[in-house]
């Protein structure tokens, strides 16, 4: 998952990020990711699917149906390529869809993959259309087309691939193109964690640290980390920092509290990044509706960093709502931020 980095001046520790920082490489923040299906924890329909179809195609002796998950940044979809591979038993290569700019990258992962070996492709949405092409003889065929000469010398040769599994992760299934996503034979979509299963996690992760948190101190970590696994791990890493050097090493109630005061991040979760895109929706566009590209200029940001990462979460807790006129925030979000919410009546009848 190399890559470019993101940062945002609202988001200075990418507690949001999409990409892995290069602290997610550090060893100990790798150890966090489950190995094996059985520590995956949540998300029981898709654990189930892929329990069902591992054991099936290894009772056949084939390798795995392409699969294809979706969902928000964080959400455990390159963990669960490192696990298919790990319990098929074959090898993984990771890229990434601009990472493959020319066929010819493309060709080159390809050829060097082995029967049973996992390629995964994050951000398989953004790939270019170019090299789209060979992924389809590749995933339905396994072999790619080469053409050697131009014009009426042309002469096309079909090179055969070991039977791989392609594992797809995308934040925007709606970009994909029908003909890829009908080459998956499993689709699965990743949701926000419920408390209890980010609960665990805090627990597992600690554990693995090698810190001691309590109940109290692992529920309220779960509930700041926006339904998420990987800001779990990471705000754990925050709250140890502060709790070794201001209290005594024990991670509690108010030293989560206290220590992820300091990080912006409130008592929903929600960072500084997110307060600020509510902000703009309620002062600047009277609660909206408005335009996403409008508020992206407002806070001068990327539109895709607002569709990807922050709006998910929003909607999901349903602080905003998306109409064909554009995003509203809602009373609940005017609440939680204490500004009284001001909209213009016309639409509300409309509405
Ligand atoms: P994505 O590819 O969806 O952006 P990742 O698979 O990189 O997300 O997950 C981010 C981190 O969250 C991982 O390093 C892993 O430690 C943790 N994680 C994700 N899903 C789970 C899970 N179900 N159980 C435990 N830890 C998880």
């Amino acid at each position: 998952m190399a890559g470019n980095i993101l940062t945002h001046s609202s988001d200075p520790e990418g507690i949001l990020t999409r990409k892995d920082l290069p602290m997610d490489e550090a060893p100990e923040i790798l150890s966090l990711r489950p190995r094996k299906l059985s520590d995956y924890v949540g998300q029981p329909e898709v654990v189930e699917t892929l329990e069902i179809a591992m054991s099936a195609a290894k009772k056949r002796n084939e390798p795995l149906d392409h699969v294809l998950f979706h969902g928000p940044p964080g959400l455990g979809k390159t963990t669960l390529a490192h696990i298919i591979a790990n319990e098929m038993g074959g090898g993984l290569t990771i890229t990434s869809g601009p990472a493959l700019e020319k066929g010819g990258d493309l060709i080159g992962i390809l050829t060097h993959l082995s029967e049973g070996d996992v390629l995964f492709v994050d951000e398989i949405h953004r790939t270019p259309k170019n090299v789209e092409e060979f992924l389809y003889p590749a995933m339905e065929d396994f072999a790619v087309d080469f053409v050697f000469d131009k014009g009426v010398h042309a002469r096309s040769h079909r090179f055969r691939l070991g039977r791989f599994t392609l594992v797809g992760a995308t934040t925007r299934v709606g970009l994909l193109s029908a003909p890829l996503r009908d080459r998956f034979g499993i689709f699965r979509s990743l949701d926000f964690y419920h408390e209890k299963d980010l609960v665990t996690i805090a627990k597992r992760s600690a554990a693995l640290l090698d810190v001691i948190i309590d109940d109290s101190g692992a529920a309220e970590l779960a509930r700041r980390s926006r339904g998420t696994p990987r800001i779990v791990n990471r705000l754990l890493k925050r709250v140890r920092d502060y709790t070794q050097v201001r209290a005594d090493g024990v991670i509690t109630l108010p030293t989560v509290i206290r220590s992820l005061a300091l990080e912006g991040v409130d008592e929903m979760g929600l960072t500084p990044l997110d307060r600020r895109y509510l902000e703009t929706v309620i002062r600047f566009y009277g609660g909206g509706p408005v335009g996403i590209e409008a508020i992206a200029a407002t806070l001068q940001e990327e539109t895709d960093t607002l569709v990807d990462v922050v709006e998910p979460y929003l909607l999901k807790i349903g602080f905003i709502t998306r109409t064909s006129s554009g995003r509203r925030a809602s009373e609940a979000a005017c609440k939680h931020l204490a500004i009284p919410c001001r909209r213009d009546p016309l639409f509300d009848r409309e509405a």
